[in-house]
């Protein structure tokens, strides 16, 4: 067995090939207005392309499936050195962090070693296929079906809010494939290729401007028996388990990530530059706002290690992954406020020649709720809290253990 370099042998490295490898991040540069993110998603692939050659790609992931096979630790150290520079952070979420940290736990071993590797390679994006017009927090309720066709499966239904599904390659996909059993069972996770005869993905125009969201229409699709994700029938076991590894990864406490360096594809308010801009950073109660931005988020990052700590030893459940998503989603809602806060009026006008960093505080604030309902709402993340980490009864359930086909819908 080789021995493992050292984290600061490691972190050294990589301060090294960054330096001589990666473009640096312009910090002057101007907002990036949302809209068509195309050209950012050919730069993170090229951008992975490139760690992965340096030898700086799947930090955490075993080597068997294309990864370094090291600690968190020295993931976290490439982060820092890597805060710079431009990364693929488009891949971090839900590619890596979500759809291969799933894959990893429960996928085949053909799958990990297809999928992973080439995600690894920066040849393949994955997304989520969970969410449904009709279905929202109630995830097991959803409607998309899936039933045997010989060897594979024929699927049908429709899907939405799913994150940068126009970019991807591969979605995982929850279908009901036993409407006689109740909704939790009798569900199946499929890895279904997004370019599929039958699949049509839609881009989502939000009210900021950005297209990153889509929707997908299945008409029968179909898939062979070897995109089944874990076991048929048990598909709430794989989307449990996703859904850990997305409330980890929103709360920011996954291993599965490169950096952090690339403008992001919806607007962000940064309340630090909008006082330099606007003149603001030496009045006493900007000064005040700014230092509860940079408390909370001391406590955030505090949390993270010791939440992510506890899951890592078993001194926590998963289910703990809650509390960092349903404090990180306060901590991005307060930024925004405040950005807003501070930015006045100049939010609601920006710059004579577009937004600016002033104006983006605006349009940020017209999505400021996406942080409590992405990774599943904050609602819900409280229930888990409750139910799974304080032992507290069980919220009512009028649907629990009957069939799935004989719960009554849109009815009043
Ligand atoms: C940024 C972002 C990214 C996303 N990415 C994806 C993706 O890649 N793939 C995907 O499939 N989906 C994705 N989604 C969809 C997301 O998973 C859903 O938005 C989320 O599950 C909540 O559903 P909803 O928005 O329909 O809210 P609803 O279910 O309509 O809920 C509305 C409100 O009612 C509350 N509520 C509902 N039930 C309860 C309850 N039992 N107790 C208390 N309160 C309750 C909710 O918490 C919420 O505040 C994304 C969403 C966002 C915002």
């Amino acid at each position: 067995m080789s021995p493992t370099e050292s984290v600061e042998a490691f972190r050294s490295r990589a301060r090294s090939w960054l330096a001589a490898a990666m473009p640096r991040l312009d910090h002057d540069a101007p907002q990036r207005l949302p809209g068509d993110d195309d050209e950012l998603w050919l730069r993170a692939r090229e951008l992975q392309q490139k760690l992965y050659a340096g030898g700086f790609a799947g930090i955490c992931f075993p080597k068997e499936y294309g990864g370094l096979g090291l600690s968190r630790a020295h993931q976290e150290a490439f982060t820092e050195e890597s805060a710079d520079y431009e990364m693929p952070f488009l891949l971090n979420t839900p590619t890596f962090s979500i759809c291969c940290a799933t894959l990893l736990d429960l996928g085949t071993e053909e799958q990990k070693r297809t999928h992973i590797a080439a995600a690894i390679r920066g040849e393949q994006a994955l997304v989520q296929f969970l969410s449904e017009p009709s279905g929202g927090s109630d995830l097991a309720g959803l409607l998309t079906r899936a039933e045997r066709d010989g060897d594979g499966w024929v699927i049908n239904g429709a899907k939405t809010w799913s994150t940068s599904a126009y970019a991807a390659d591969y979605g995982l996909c929850l279908a009901r494939t036993d409407p006689e059993q109740p909704k939790h069972q009798g569900l199946t996770m499929f890895l279904v290729p997004t370019k599929a005869p039958g699949l049509t993905v839609n881009r989502i125009r939000m009210v900021d401007g950005s297209t990153e969201f889509c929707e997908e229409f299945f008409d029968n699709v179909r898939v062979d028996a070897s995109a089944v994700v874990g076991r048929v029938g048990e598909g709430w076991t794989v989307a449990s388990r996703q859904l850990f590894h997305e409330r980890n990864a929103v709360g920011g406490g996954s291993p599965y990530v490169s950096g952090h360096g690339i403008p992001p594809t919806r607007p962000v308010g940064n309340p630090f530059t909008i006082a330099r801009l606007t003149g603001r950073a030496d009045d006493p109660a900007v000064r005040t706002l700014l230092g509860d931005v940079i408390a909370r988020s001391i406590v955030d990052s505090r949390l993270v290690a010791r939440v992510s700590a506890g899951i890592a030893e078993g001194h926590l459940p998963p289910p703990a992954s809650s509390l960092l998503r349903l404090f990180h989603a306060e901590c991005a809602q307060n930024r925004e406020d405040i950005a807003l806060r501070i930015a006045g009026a100049g939010a609601a006008v920006g710059e004579a020649s577009g937004p600016g960093h002033v104006g983006v505080a605006g349009l940020a604030y017209l999505s400021r709720q996406t942080a409590s309902l992405g990774g599943g709402s904050t609602e819900i993340s409280r229930n888990i809290i409750s139910e799974r980490l304080l032992g507290m009864p069980r919220e009512y359930a009028p649907d629990r253990g009957i069939p799935f086909n004989r719960i009554k819908r849109g009815t009043r």
